[in-house]
């Protein structure tokens, strides 16, 4: 998919108010000769999303309600902003397929991002993959609608952008067959990689979502202290990379410099390494196969001066152990870890339970819910629905 010289490429970001969404407005604005936004989306933050559409004009805004459309279509109006307003779902999916897009910068959080997601990719889009649940849920389906429709899927999370780019052109091909012994995903061990064990049943959202190297959205900075979050990039790997989840090692790397390598059967071992700064593989990704400016600092390593390794701790980590007991059982396994996880987190963040029992209760909704095979989108979401109300009901008996 080839860039069209004679004008900027349409871009819808889903999830624009976000961290990544805000990440990607910023690359886009640094070239209005290449890029142009198409759309944009919110939740919450309406007030914020009126402000990036008057910044960056673009033709859609997607809000979750008629209550938040009207009040953006005020503010638009009076900012004299000719953006159309959409609503729901529906919005969602018509901004990521319509005809006129290039690309779509998937940041929506969670298990909201699977269907407009999806969309983009049945349309053949290139999809700039950040929500990484939508994947986790639906790897089959999503991996297969990719191959039918011919999307270009190009990975944002950082480390699964630095294995692209460590990766040949022809990885599809197979990893043994294009020479990779093992993909070695790196992890910086989150806020709480030295807590003492007993301290972390009392540490608290605030702590949790000061990450030290990266500031990113509270559900991810959750999932980075508990490392869900390298569970679920273990299961992403496996299906970005065609990779069994034995072929991908987590490695700790506290100072988040090199964000992963792949290690070849000649004892070649290749690194990208970069300041932690999510413009990187976004602006990679945007412009790929070209290479354009991100706004990121040069890597400075003589003020890194070192870079550390460790193996990762499973007891301390419980959430590693059961994303990597998903991974290996396959069909609906990853859809409930995702589901229970994301329940999870959003009770620990409300004070209702305290950090440890996060993987508790993913621990039981897995031990309770069969694994079945997930043949449709619908069976995606009856397992994902399945799994919420298990962890609902936990919580009903355990949280506070
Ligand atoms: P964030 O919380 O900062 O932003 C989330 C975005 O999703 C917001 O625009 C919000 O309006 C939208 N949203 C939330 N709930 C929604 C719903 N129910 N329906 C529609 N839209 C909804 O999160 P983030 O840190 O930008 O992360 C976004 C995605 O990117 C996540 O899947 C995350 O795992 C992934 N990711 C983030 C980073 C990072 O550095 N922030 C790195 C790698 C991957
Ligand atoms: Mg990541």
């Amino acid at each position: 998919m080839g860039c069209d010289v004679s004008r900027p490429q349409r871009i819808t970001v889903l999830g624009a108010t976000g961290s990544i969404g805000l990440s990607t407005l910023d690359v886009i604005a640094r070239h209005p000769d290449r890029y142009q936004a198409f759309a944009l989306s919110g939740y919450s933050r309406v007030d914020e999303l009126l402000a990036l559409c008057v910044r960056h004009r673009p033709a859609f805004a997607v809000v979750p309600s008629t209550e938040a459309a009207a009040r953006l279509r005020e503010g638009l109006a009076a900012a004299g902003c000719a953006t159309e307003v959409l609503e729901g779902e529906a919005g969602l999916c018509q901004v990521a397929c319509a005809a006129e897009v290039d690309a779509v910068m998937a940041a929506i959080v969670g298990a909201a991002g699977l269907r407009p997601t999806l969309a983009a990719v049945e349309a053949g889009k290139k999809v700039l993959l950040a929500n990484k649940e939508a994947l986790v849920m639906s790897g089959a389906l999503f991996m297969e609608s990719v191959r039918r429709s011919g999307a270009v899927l190009l990975p944002i999370d950082s480390e699964h952008n630095a294995i692209f780019q460590c990766m040949p052109g022809d990885y599809a091909r197979g990893l043994s067959a294009v020479g990779v012994r093992r993909i070695l995903l790196t992890a910086s061990g989150g806020p709480f990689r030295e807590t003492p064990v007993e301290a972390l049943l009392d540490v608290t959202p605030e702590q949790a979502c000061a990450h030290p190297n990266w500031s990113m959205g509270r559900k991810i900075s959750v999932d980075s202290a508990s490392m869900m979050n390298k569970g679920l990039e273990l299961i992403e790997a496996c299906w970005l990379f065609d990779a069994v989840p034995a072929k991908v090692e987590v490695v700790v790397h506290p100072q988040s410099v090199i964000h992963s390598l792949v290690d070849y059967v000649d004892g070649s071992v290749l690194a990208q390494l970069g300041n932690p700064d999510m413009r990187t593989p976004i602006a990679n990704a945007l412009a790929w196969p070209e290479r354009i400016d991100s706004g990121v600092a040069p890597l400075d390593l003589f003020a890194i001066a070192r870079l550390d390794f460790q193996a990762p701790d499973e007891q301390r980590f419980p959430c590693l152990r059961l994303a990597r007991q998903a991974a290996e059982a396959g069909n609906s396994a990853p859809a409930v870890l995702n589901a229970a996880n994301e329940v999870a987190v959003e009770a620990f963040l409300e004070r209702r339970i305290r950090f440890p029992d996060i993987a508790g209760m993913i621990e039981q909704v897995l031990d309770q819910e069969p694994v079945v095979p997930l043949p449709s989108l619908d069976a995606v979401f009856a397992a994902d629905q399945r799994a919420r109300e298990l962890s609902r009901e936990w919580l009903r008996r355990h949280g506070r």
